[in-house]
């Protein structure tokens, strides 16, 4: 400190008292100041300029065997380096995502324009701030303590609460961190419009349908047996646009609702009653075997579990042909309990598995048609399985069959008398 606050007048000091010596010389040896104050001020530039370029030979890394010509390539390519950086810092500034540079501590060491409007931070107060802390009353506060790495979504903004953010961490540089936050409202916003339009059509197209198909049903065909088989194709047609409709239905209730409210669902009679309809769909054509050992129940939606099993079984009927088998299973296993159903069916090839779920993907569309299928059931298994926190988990081989099984966790299994011991 010492040293620093002398330095300013220690060489102003010394150069003038070497100008007024040079001056004396020269006037005692040529009669006049000016000659010898001339060749101490050049001397003493000249020592200066060789002790900047010294000091900042380091800080530039120019090799001290540098000519002008290299330390001026050298300067021109620093400056260039710097520039470009500052064009990137600007460029990151302005980006519609929240960026946000954290040290290893979690520390905020920078952020753009966006972060302060979604996440609330504010320059400068909150560079250098702990930012779990920054944001510990936010829906972010448990995410970034746990630090799993894996992206949080659809959680309302810091800054902006009326807003629904993605957020995602990613490893940057020398164990910084990079918190990346993109405003989702506007897809949501879409997402909603989206379903509103889907409900408000299947609900609008109900009442008609019910209506024509029930002056279908009316109709004799023995009144007018030229118009028999178009009756009959008639009537097979409302039936499955009326079964869209109230797929459809079905899914966007589904899809708007968070929660469910749990009650014990009885396993035993649920799954007699599935095996029934399977029963009831096949007429004959297939053996239907049901395996239960799980002596187990399930606490959910009794509504949308007898939905999802049914689809299940009713897809095994549909694809598998006539004298082929089918078992349904109901199991425990070390993490809950699977109800699962096997068929010997067409199978699915492998490139269609990961899309089986989304609506009206079908793997054929006249074996669907020809069935009786809208496309819809195994969307809406999946969504009342996300409902219980379960999983569908497909296994097929073409030509030898399937087995669809929702893995249910400890949490929705009871056991008789009480809840799941586990
Ligand atoms: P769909 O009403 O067409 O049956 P789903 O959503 O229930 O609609 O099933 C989607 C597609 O998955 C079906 O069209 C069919 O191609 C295939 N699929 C579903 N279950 C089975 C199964 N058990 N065996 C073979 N293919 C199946």
């Amino acid at each position: 400190m010492a040293q620093s606050a002398t330095f300013p007048w220690k060489l102003p000091a010394a150069c003038a008292a070497a100008l007024l010596a040079g001056g004396l010389l020269g006037w005692l040896v040529h009669g006049h100041l000016a000659s010898g104050v001339a060749l101490v001020a050049v001397v003493e530039v000249v020592l200066l300029l060789t002790r900047i370029r010294h000091q900042t030979q380091p800080m530039m890394a120019i090799p001290a065997s540098a000519s002008p010509l290299q330390h001026d390539r050298f300067m021109t390519r620093s400056r260039r380096i710097a520039s470009s950086l500052r064009d990137l810092r600007n460029a990151a500034s302005q980006l519609p995502d929240a960026v946000v540079l954290l040290d290893q501590e979690q520390h905020v060491r920078w952020f753009n324009h966006a972060a302060e409007d979604l996440l609330g931070l504010r320059r400068p107060k909150d560079r250098g701030v702990l930012l779990q802390q920054r944001l510990a009353t936010s829906d972010l506060s448990d995410w970034l303590r746990d630090g799993t790495g894996e992206p949080l979504n659809d959680v309302a903004a810091p800054g902006h609460p009326d807003s629904q953010i993605n957020v995602s961490m990613l490893p940057f540089g020398r164990r910084q961190q990079l918190l990346l936050a993109r405003d989702i409202s506007h897809l949501n916003r879409l997402e909603q419009v989206r379903r509103d339009f889907v409900a408000n059509v299947s609900h609008e197209l109900r009442t008609p349908l019910t209506v024509i198909h029930g002056y279908l049903e009316l109709i004799d065909p023995e009144d007018v047996p030229e118009l028999a088989p178009v009756l009959g194709e008639m009537r097979a047609q409302s039936k499955r646009m009326g079964q869209i409709v109230e797929d459809l239905l079905a899914l966007s209730r589904l899809e708007t609702q968070h929660q469910i409210v749990d009650e014990r669902v009885p396993m035993a009679p649920l799954l007699a009653t599935v095996r029934k309809e399977a029963e009831a769909l096949s007429q004959g054509r297939h053996q239907i075997t049901l395996e239960s050992t799980a002596e187990a129940d399930l606490l959910g939606s009794p509504k949308d579990l007898h939905s999802a099993l049914s689809n299940l079984v009713s897809n095994a009927v549909r694809y598998t042909p006539t004298g082929g088998s089918i078992v349904i299973r109901w199991q425990r296993t070390p993490d809950g309990a699977v109800y699962s159903v096997s068929d010997t069916g067409f199978g699915i090839p492998a490139s269609h598995l990961a899309r089986l779920t989304e609506r009206f993907y079908r793997v054929s569309s006249s074996r669907s048609r020809d069935s009786g299928g809208t496309g819809l059931g195994l969307s809406i298994v999946k969504h009342v399985l996300n409902l219980h926190q379960a999983q569908l988990r497909v296994e097929s081989t073409p030509g030898a069959g399937s087995t669809f099984a929702c893995h249910f966790g400890h949490a929705r299994v009871l056991v008789p008398g009480g809840r799941d011991e586990g």
